[in-house]
């Protein structure tokens, strides 16, 4: 062929971290078909969607059976009814949205990734290690990348520089790997940071419902955070949706570069080339975020916590440095014995037959480290932490 191609793909790492996981693990799994391997490795969830939402999600099927109460395309920024109960999420942080500052969408990835649409050639500020999203899709774009370093001395919090200038900072909080937190005050100084520099913040709180310190939920709880912040987050960790998809993004009204403003944007970025989540999933979403099936999130939130706090006490007992398990489902532990985080990862497949994540795979700065969840079921969690304590 002799069209042009995107050649900045060409800049990528020659395999998504998941793929080249799964390679290796059925790799081994194909040599050793006698061996049972426990995965803690894929942010995954385990349990399956709550009661609410499944008969929420049939009742609306039912609904599409019926020339009556059938839907087509849905709006492509999400049904208000939707919306409404996400404004009312809000709300419960303190935090007061207008239904048009909401967007929902097939879930949060696609969102990170599509957001680079609305943004120009600006300089990118990715924290280091994180989830990898950030990273590939600003390489897709040519973007000028600069890392945020997150490591020990800073709790894996990065925090303005001096250096820093005008551009687009992503924060995750609570963290994937790390499950570091942003404070209240943290977040203000990178509001204010942005608001000065005239900067833009994607927060993106795929985790925000595993909080259970005084940290902020949501960047809007901040003040100033309107007129800086794009916040990204999703149904797949909250409600168990990862196979379901559902997410939304909050873009204020405020927000506005060069005369445009953002909000209007994606507005008509998502009319133009998004058609809308399907209504069965929109009336499983909004379920979910009703008092009965909010409280079936906790529940489910409350079983993996527990998860973590196995791994977590068995870390302690072994002496092995460690971060997160206590408001994100992600507990990230320096390898012991100086090993590197691929060499750890294939220590404990090939000797315990556990599967978790190397930390290189988030970023250089997770280098030595390793992520394992706390998505696994609490048999084979304990299993896991069985063969750790006996073997490791
Ligand atoms: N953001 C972070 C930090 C994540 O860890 C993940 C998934 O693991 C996502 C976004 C993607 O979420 P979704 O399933 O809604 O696409």
């Amino acid at each position: 062929m002799k069209i042009e191609v995107n050649t900045h793909y060409k800049d990528l790492q020659e395999s998504y971290l998941f793929s080249e996981i799964g390679r290796r693990v059925r790799a081994y799994a194909d040599a050793h078909p006698d061996k049972k391997i426990i995965r803690l490795g894929i942010g995954d969830v385990t349990l399956p969607l709550s009661a609410p939402v499944t008969r929420a999600m049939q009742k609306a099927c039912a609904e599409q059976a019926d020339a009556s109460s059938f839907h087509g395309y849905a709006p492509e920024n999400g049904y208000a009814f939707l919306r409404e109960a996400i404004a009312r999420h809000y709300a419960s942080f303190g935090v007061t949205l207008s239904l048009d500052e909401i967007f929902v969408s097939d879930g949060a990835k696609s969102d990170i990734a599509n957001l680079t649409d609305l943004l120009g050639d600006n300089r990118i500020y990715i924290p280091d290690p994180v989830y990898p999203v950030y990273l590939d899709s600003n390489i897709m774009c040519g973007r000028r990348i600069t890392f945020m370093p997150a490591h020990e001395e800073n709790g894996f919090l990065p925090m303005p520089a001096s250096d820093y200038t005008t551009g687009v900072f992503y924060l995750c909080s609570p963290n994937n790997p790390t499950g570091a937190v942003y404070s209240r005050s943290q977040l203000k100084e990178w509001v204010d940071f942005a608001n000065r520099t005239g900067s833009l913040l994607l927060f993106d709180a795929a985790y925000e419902a595993f909080i259970s310190g005084d940290y902020p939920h949501s960047i809007f709880e901040i003040d100033g955070a309107r007129t800086c912040a794009i916040e990204i987050c999703s149904f797949s960790k909250t409600a168990g949706f990862t196979g379901t998809r559902c997410g939304y993004t909050v873009v204020p009204d405020l927000l506005v570069s060069d005369g445009l403003s953002l909000n209007h944007m994606w507005y008509r970025r998502q009319s133009t080339k998004f058609n809308g989540v399907s209504y069965v999933v929109q009336r499983g979403a909004e379920a979910a975020l009703s008092p009965e099936g909010f409280a079936a999130c906790l529940e489910n939130i409350s079983y993996y916590m527990g998860n973590a706090r196995r791994i977590k006490e068995l870390l302690l007992a072994k002496g092995i440095r460690f971060t997160g398990g206590d408001n994100a489902p992600y507990i990230w532990l320096r390898c012991p014995g100086g090993r590197n985080s691929w060499e750890f990862f294939d220590y404990l497949l090939e000797e315990l037959q556990i599967v978790g994540t190397p930390g290189a795979g988030f970023g250089s700065c997770g280098e030595g480290y390793f992520r394992l969840t706390a998505f696994g079921s609490r048999e084979n969690t304990e299993e896991a932490v069985r063969r750790l304590r006996e073997k490791l």
